[in-house]
């Protein structure tokens, strides 16, 4: 099965205005039903993760939509570019995501955490095809990203990994020598991105254990750092292409987002990590504030098998 051959960034600074634009919107409008499916699937599961997927889904959205060259129908090809969610408990954003690009049925992923279902509060790699390695034990999801990287180098492959790391779990050290190893083997294929919302299970990052000066960290790691509006989806297209363009090093790209990022009342509140219930007033209030109209928030809501 072909791949589509990888755009270089000097193709992405030179792409025709009215494509990128195009490309915006579709992921801006895929970003949108990745917070309202991750929301509806939170409110049947009566508990999950939603500040956390809510900053991740501009992020999942430009990945899936425009950056990785993975679809439904090549999850099995070898040459694939693989995707790990490290921080896992941002697992509604990325059934959520997926679902809408095709990955699975979105009435099926409203089954979230229950009984028997393929769509638990983690991800599973015997659950799903399309998920690459089981993850939400924090740190470990970046160093499978960091052995997949390396297999695909020694088999002289093209494809590319990326991760997506939570700002509290960079206080793991498994992550650190993971981005030594990394930088040693000099792993350009392998992109990591921070969800840098400020905020862990509980309180700030910076009142647990702080992280700056994090690009700084990275740097002293020898990767490639970019810091990025995490939201931004045209400037998080264009550090993914500038990333895959890096010879030598491997690239972290640090997206600077909000927690809960969509829905007023969770923004920037902790409590809103997880795992919480969302009451259905709650929960039509997020759907509103994430642009649904009344009869999607119906559907989504009073779906049976959510
Ligand atoms: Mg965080």
């Amino acid at each position: 099965m072909g791949l589509a051959k990888p755009i270089t960034a000097k193709d992405a600074d030179e792409e025709d205005k009215a494509t990128l634009e195009g490309l915006v919107a579709d992921v801006t409008a895929a970003a949108r039903f990745t917070r309202q499916h991750a929301i509806a699937a939170i409110y049947h599961a009566g508990s999950g993760h939603p500040g956390g997927a809510m900053s991740s889904a501009d992020i999942l959205a430009a990945l899936f939509g425009a950056e990785l060259n993975l679809w439904p129908d090549i999850v099995n090809d070898a040459h694939r570019d693989r995707f790990v969610l490290s921080k896992g408990h941002g697992a509604p954003a990325l059934y959520a995501v997926a679902a809408h690009y095709g990955f699975c049925s979105p009435r099926a992923a409203l089954a979230l955490r229950k009984l028997g279902s393929p769509y638990q509060g983690h991800p599973h790699v015997l659950d799903l095809p399309w998920v690459e390695t089981s993850t939400g034990s924090l740190g470990q999801g970046f160093s499978v990203a960091l052995g997949m990287a390396m297999g695909l180098k020694l088999q002289k492959s093209q494809a590319r990994v990326y991760t997506l790391l939570g700002d509290g779990e960079l206080q793991e050290g498994e992550v650190w020598e993971a981005a030594m190893c990394a930088a040693h083997h000099n792993l350009d294929n392998l992109c990591a991105i921070i969800d840098y919302n400020k905020l862990q299970s509980d309180n700030r990052n910076d009142a647990i254990m702080r992280l700056e000066p994090l690009a700084a960290k990275w740097r002293a790691f020898d990767w490639a750092v970019a810091e990025v509006d995490g939201h931004d989806i045209s400037e998080l297209l264009r550090t993914f292409r500038r990333a895959a363009a890096t010879a030598g090093r491997p690239s972290v790209i640090i997206a600077h987002t909000v927690k809960g990022k969509g829905v007023p009342y969770m923004e920037n509140i902790p409590a809103w990590h997880g795992s919480v219930k969302l009451t259905r007033e709650q929960a039509e209030e997020a759907l509103a504030a994430l642009g649904a109209q009344r009869d999607e928030i119906r559907e989504f809501l009073d779906d049976r098998n959510g």
